[in-house]
C-alpha cells in the first residue's frame, strides 16, 4: 500500500522537526508549511491524505486555515487534527466549529498522535468506500429507471413511458382545448422483410425507421416505439391539417429512404392519424383507438398510404 501523506502546517521548526521524525518513524510521508497560507496552498496542490494543523501561525489562526481547507471543494474531505498549547474548552470548541476533525493539545505524546491519526485515516478511508458506493448504487439505479423507460432496440421512449406522456399531453388538451396530434405508424409487410432477409436485417430496418422518425419531428414531439414494427408520434400544438402534412412527409422520407440490406427494396410504412380536440375522444383509450382505425384504413385502402381519422 502506498504510503499516506501528512501536511504539517506548523511554524515552530523545532517541534515541526520532532513531529516530523515522529510521524516518518510510524512510516508517514511527511509535508511541512511554516505558514497557514503557503500550508493551504500545499494542501490544495499536493492533497495530502491528513493535515496537522497548529492553531497559532505567524500570520493568522489555524482555524482559519481549517475554515477554507473546509470550504475548498479539493480540500474539504482532508481530515484535519489540530495542535495547539491552549486547551480550553471554549478553544477545542472553537476549532471544531472551525470545521476540524479532531483537537490534540500540546504537549502531545507520540502514541496518542500516531493513534489519533490512524483513526481519522481509517474513517476516512471508510467514507471513501461509502462515497464510492453510492456513486456505484445511483449509477445503477438511473441505469435501471433507463431500462424501465427506454426501448432496447431502438433507444426510443417504450410504450409505457409514452402512455405517461400521452396522459399528461392529453389532459392539457382537454382543460384548454389545445390541439394534438397521433400518429400510428406501422412498417408495411414488415413480416415479409424478416422473412426474406432474417430477423437482423429486421432489427436493423427498426433501428433505422426509429431514427428516421427522430429525426424529423419537432423537438416539442414524442417519438415512441409502440410495439413489435409499431410507432407512436404525439404533436401538441399542431392542426389537424398540419399534423396530416407532416404524416404524409414522414411517410415520403421512409419511401425514399435506401435502408441497407434490403436489396434496393423499399420500406413503406402506414399512417393513421387522430387529432384533438374532438368531444367524441373523450378519453386516451379513445384517441389511441381513433389513430389505431385510421392506419387500418391507410393498410386496407392499399397501404404506403396517410388516413386522418
Ligand atoms: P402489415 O402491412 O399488415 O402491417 O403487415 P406486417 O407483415 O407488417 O404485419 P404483421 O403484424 O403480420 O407482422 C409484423 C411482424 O413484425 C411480425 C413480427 O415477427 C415482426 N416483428 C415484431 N417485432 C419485431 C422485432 O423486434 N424485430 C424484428 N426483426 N421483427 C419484429
Ligand atoms: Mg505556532
Ligand atoms: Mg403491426
Ligand atoms: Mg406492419
Amino acid at each position: 500500500m502506498a504510503k499516506h501523506k501528512i501536511l504539517v502546517i506548523e511554524d515552530n521548526k523545532t517541534q515541526a522537526n520532532i513531529v516530523k521524525d515522529n510521524l516518518t518513524k510510524n512510516g508517514y510521508d511527511v509535508l511541512l508549511a511554516v505558514d497557514g497560507i503557503s500550508g493551504f496552498k500545499q494542501a490544495k496542490t499536493e492533497r495530502p491524505d491528513l493535515v496537522l494543523l497548529d492553531r497559532v501561525l505567524p500570520d493568522m489562526d489555524g482555524n482559519e486555515v481549517c475554515r477554507w481547507m473546509k470550504l475548498d471543494p479539493s480540500t474539504r474531505d482532508i481530515p484535519v487534527i489540530m495542535l495547539t498549547a491552549r486547551s480550553t474548552s471554549s478553544d477545542k470548541v472553537a476549532g471544531l466549529e472551525a470545521g476540524a476533525d479532531d483537537y490534540l493539545p500540546k504537549p502531545f505524546d507520540e502514541t496518542e498522535l500516531i493513534a489519533r491519526i490512524s483513526v481519522r485515516l481509517r474513517s476516512k478511508s471508510q467514507q471513501d468506500e461509502l462515497k464510492k458506493k453510492n456513486r456505484q448504487l445511483e449509477d445503477m439505479l438511473s441505469q435501471v429507471e433507463n431500462l424501465a423507460v427506454m426501448d432496447p432496440l431502438t433507444g426510443l421512449f417504450n410504450r409505457r413511458r409514452f402512455e405517461t406522456i400521452l396522459g399528461n399531453e392529453f389532459r392539457r388538451s382537454v382543460r384548454y382545448h389545445s390541439p394534438l396530434s397521433l400518429l400510428m405508424l406501422d412498417i408495411d409487410h414488415f413480416k415479409i422483410i424478416n422473412d426474406t432477409f432474417g430477423h437482423q436485417t429486421g432489427d436493423a430496418v427498426l433501428k433505422e425507421c426509429a431514427r428516421l422518425f427522430h429525426d424529423l419531428v419537432r423537438q416539442v414531439d414524442t417519438v415512441a416505439r409502440y410495439g413489435g414494427e409499431e410507432f407512436v408520434i404525439l404533436s401538441p400544438n399542431i392542426t389537424r391539417d398540419s399534423a396530416f402534412q407532416a404524416a404524409d412527409r414522414i411517410r415520403k422520407a421512409i419511401e425514399a429512404h435506401s435502408f441497407p440490406g434490403v436489396e434496393g427494396r423499399s420500406i413503406t410504412i402506414s399512417i393513421g392519424v387522430a387529432s384533438m380536440p374532438d368531444p367524441a375522444l373523450d378519453s386516451e383509450e379513445k384517441f389511441i383507438h381513433s389513430a389505431d382505425m385510421a392506419m387500418y384504413e391507410a393498410k386496407k385502402k392499399g397501404r404506403n398510404r396517410v388516413v386522418s381519422a
